[in-house]
């Protein structure tokens, strides 16, 4: 197996490099500090079709394969975690809707998210269970025709501008994972309401809410799927989710070593470049290896994801999920060394890319559930 990108992904590659450097860099800084949602380099994202990458042609997307996704989630995020998290999540939950959604929620939703007129959110977790999925206690009860959802959803991204949500909710609450649905819910319907969460330690320019059901009432039609499957049909996404996220956790840490190897070549210390120094130099070698080793396994995850091979591909997405994410924080905590104290202010993009960074290693399951997932696939 190959891990060289072909000419169409380089191609795709190249072009969300220039988007990046050109309008992402400039302004990271100021969305940080004034933890500001990127509405208007969203809609120019929409238009070089980056916001939902996977969505089909035939619904308005660039229908790419999960290899150029890839590359254009670790572009996003090297040019800047919190916008790259901002463009790149819009379309987070709309994989349920274009898997096992009506052709009437695609028809609908999934173009104008492509067309990054709508966002979608993705609301699994709730205040007492995020690791533990099943243990979800957000209920869903038959009313004639419809269907009455109630809970609380905790660190849903996308929670105050998302358009509509694919919620999870027990169906069933004796049966566990067996008794899980997903359901569509417009976020106009009465009784949803979020609350913004707006403390976060990085990706400040992402959106963050807890969500409020109190008897949301949708049809019948509005359920994704079938009744009771929604877990095994959120089970699908989870390796491109993974890997995502690794993809994601790649993009941080080149930023990092990026910002690392300018810097290391402009400031001066005994008379030389720092970056002259052995120290230094050894510092940037082990960054530089550590990012293309995570870059490889996040490659290969995404190949084997694609090819559907479906337990193989989950215990690689964990493992490019797992070394990706902690590669990441500490290749930024080894930015932040060689800027020395400048690297400890907010004068320079050091010190985001480490708190940015930060998340990889928990959302989408967190470092210790990878590990998990990967001893249980040892077997
Ligand atoms: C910025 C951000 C964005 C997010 N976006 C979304 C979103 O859009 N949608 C959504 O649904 N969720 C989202 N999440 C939630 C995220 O997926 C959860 O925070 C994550 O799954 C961990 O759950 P928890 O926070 O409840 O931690 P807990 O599950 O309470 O875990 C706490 C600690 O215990 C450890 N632990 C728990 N169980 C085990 C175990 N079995 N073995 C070993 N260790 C264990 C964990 O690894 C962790 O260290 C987001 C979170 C953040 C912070």
């Amino acid at each position: 197996m190959a891990f060289t990108l072909s000419d169409e992904h380089r191609a795709i590659r190249d072009a969300v490099r220039e988007f990046g450097d050109n309008e992402i860099a400039p302004v990271a800084r100021e969305h940080d500090e004034r933890k500001e949602y990127p509405k208007e380099l969203i809609e120019e994202a929409a238009r070089y079709d980056l916001v939902a990458p996977n969505i089909p042609e035939e619904y308005g997307g660039p229908g790419m394969d999960l290899l150029s996704s890839t590359v254009v989630t670790e572009e996003l995020w090297r040019a800047d975690p919190g916008i790259g998290s901002a463009i790149g999540s819009r379309g987070f939950g709309s994989s349920m809707i274009l898997e096992f959604g009506d052709e009437w929620m695609k028809e609908e939703w999934l173009t104008a998210i492509a067309g990054g007129e709508s966002a979608c959110a993705s609301a699994i977790s709730e205040p007492a269970h995020g690791s533990n999925v099943a243990g979800m206690e957000t209920r869903a009860e038959r009313d004639g025709d419809d269907w009455v959802l109630n809970g609380n959803k905790m660190w849903i991204t996308n929670g105050t501008v998302a358009d509509v949500a694919v919620v999870m909710a027990k169906t069933d609450p004796e049966a566990g994972k067996r008794g899980i649905s997903a359901f569509l819910v417009p976020t106009d319907t009465e009784g949803f309401s979020a609350e913004k969460i707006d403390n976060k330690l990085g990706i400040r320019a992402s959106d963050l809410a807890e969500l409020l059901l109190d008897d949301v009432r949708v049809p019948e039609e509005n359920v994704i799927g079938e009744v009771d499957e929604g877990f095994y049909q959120l089970m699908n996404f989870f390796g491109s989710g993974r890997v995502s996220v690794a993809a994601q956790a790649v993009g941080a840490a080149q930023g990092a070593l990026d910002a690392a190897l300018d810097y290391a070549f402009e400031r001066e210390q005994f008379g030389q470049k720092i970056g002259e120094f052995q120290a230094i130099q050894h510092k940037l070698a082990e960054m530089a290896t550590t990012v293309e080793a995570a870059r490889s396994l996040t490659y290969r995850a995404a190949g084997m994801v694609e090819a559907g091979e479906q337990r193989s591909a989950m215990k690689f997405a964990s493992m490019a999920k797992l070394f990706a994410s902690e590669s990441a924080v500490e290749v930024a905590d080894e930015g932040i060394q060689v800027h020395g104290g400048a690297g400890y202010v907010t004068d320079h993009a050091a010190e985001r890319y480490y708190r940015d960074a930060r998340i990889t290693k928990i959302y989408e399951g967190t470092s210790e559930i990878q590990k998990n997932i990967i001893a249980d696939g040892l077997r």
